[in-house]
């Protein structure tokens, strides 16, 4: 009993697992000291720690980022609460999350990015950072962000129920490219045109159900903005992330434009990867999303994109609303969906079925590369959150491949308490979750949930590097 004769040289060890990251997966064990990934050791290497997570059979991934969560603080926590966003993110192997801006108030200045830091603190079980809005009545409030606050800043071309700050001035649009091209600022929009919408809705009046939802906010939307978005990346130089894109074209414009060196990159959804307008019989409201859900092809589309490498992430867009307003008339029911707790298993599973022979291994290293390297590359987090590697966070989900399970409403971890992935059979598992060396998720065997201690932390990043996905 006499520690100083016996300290040893961990807090950690992970024994018996397969690290992955996006090129190749091996056996190795990791040390961890003081939060830190301090070793990654040959299997079975002799080392001392004060615990020991076993982890064979199972597979070791960076803990993942999603870097597009609507959690709802402040102003907005009847639809979410911090501490059940950052719940339902653990459970789903997400260690760290990027906050969207339209909150009431909206993150449009420094001064809001940090009175939102204060409510969230000491609730948080995963480490954050903000995106900033742009105020479309005064993009220049863009001047005052620091790194501290933000690298990057959302806008909307087109709104909604949750989105009513739409920036639709040419001329403003204009000058928040050049503002950010001058402030190294990545630019992320809502890429639909909301001139297009007007025109269509003036023609043809509101959707009379959710089945002709996807008539009303059709495809040419975003096509219409994203190739005005490729042309403004071209002459200002500016870095653009274009969110959610749910069409084929969209798709084939983006990478295109990639391809050619603009410096523009693409998120897709677990949403727009899991679901079809098929499903929209079934699953009615719950599916009414913003950009729409679309085709097969589209679909199909978007898992190419994935596979290929053309998305830089895969985001959830968590962005719940509670069962009776999603309820309410077509034209009045809010889009979004709660779904950082279903992302990582939803893209495991579909990868899995399109991936030749199911390869777990691919579809964990791809799932690494979309999730994790891609998005701590694109909001300055490299070096510290997103790779398995000597002086990064020691943020990891052990998960087990093969483990078919199906998600029960009790189980959502989100305020509002439904999924739209109820009774989904997922392939692929998280056992277990760990924010800077501590547990922050543990599943029992009865499926029940052990959660950590809500100590996350809001982020510094680096400076964003250069735009582009590694080709
Ligand atoms: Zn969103």
């Amino acid at each position: 009993m006499d520690p100083v004769n016996h300290t040893p040289a961990y807090d950690l060890l992970v024994r018996g697992g397969r690290l992955v990251d996006g090129r190749q997966v091996t056996h190795a064990d990791l040390a961890v000291l003081d939060g830190r990934i301090a070793a990654v050791l040959d299997p079975g290497t002799r080392a001392e720690a004060r615990e020991t997570v076993d982890a064979r059979g199972l597979y070791v991934l960076p803990g993942l980022i999603d870097s597009h969560v609507h959690f709802r603080t402040p102003g907005l926590t009847g639809k979410e609460e911090w501490a059940n966003g950052s719940r339902a993110a653990v459970a789903g192997a997400v260690t760290t999350v990027i906050d969207m801006p339209n909150t009431r108030p909206a993150t449009f200045t420094p001064a809001d990015a940090h009175a939102k830091h204060a409510l969230i603190e000491g609730n948080s079980l995963v480490d954050y950072r903000f995106h900033a809005g742009v105020n479309p009545d005064d993009v220049s409030l863009l001047e005052d962000f620091t790194p501290r606050e933000a690298t990057s800043a959302k806008a909307f071309l087109t709104g909604h129920h949750t989105a009513p700050h739409v920036l639709r001035d040419p001329a403003r649009l204009d000058g928040l490219f050049r503002l950010a091209a001058a402030k190294n600022l990545r630019l992320l929009f809502h890429a639909e045109d909301d001139d297009v919408f007007a025109l269509l809705d003036q023609w043809q009046g509101e959707p009379p159900s959710y089945r002709s939802y996807e008539a009303h906010r059709p495809r040419s939307g975003g096509i219409v903005a994203v190739a005005k978005l490729i042309e403004l990346a071209r002459r200002h130089g500016t870095d653009v992330h274009v969110l959610h894109v749910s069409s084929k074209e969209e798709a084939d414009l983006l990478a295109a434009a990639g391809a050619a060196g603009i410096p523009i990159t693409f998120e897709v959804t677990g949403h727009h990867l899991s679901f079809t307008t098929d499903d929209t019989l079934r699953l009615g409201p719950r599916i009414r999303l913003s950009p729409a859900i679309r085709e097969q092809a589209d679909q199909d589309r978007l898992w190419q994109a994935v596979i290929r490498g053309e998305v830089a992430c895969v985001g959830s867009d968590h962005a719940p609303h509670a069962l009776t307003d999603k309820a309410l008339p077509a034209p009045d029911a809010p889009p979004g969906l709660p779904g950082v707790q279903e992302l990582f298993p939803a893209l495991l599973t579909g990868l899995r079925r399109r991936l030749p022979g199911g390869d777990a291994e691919q579809a964990l290293k791809i799932a690494v590369r979309v999730m994790a390297e891609g998005p701590a590359r694109l909001f300055g987090l490299e070096g510290r959150k997103g790779a398995l590697t000597e002086g990064h966070d020691a943020d990891l989900a052990l998960v087990s491949a093969d483990t078919n399970w199906w998600l029960r409403a009790d189980e959502a971890q989100a305020k509002v308490g439904w999924s739209a992935y109820e009774g989904w059979t997922f392939t692929g598992r998280v056992e277990q979750t760990l924010r800077r060396g501590r547990s922050v998720y543990a599943r029992r065997a009865d499926g029940t949930a052990v959660f950590g201690r809500p100590d996350g932390r809001w982020l510094e990043a680096h400076t964003p590097v250069l735009a582009g996905v590694d080709r």
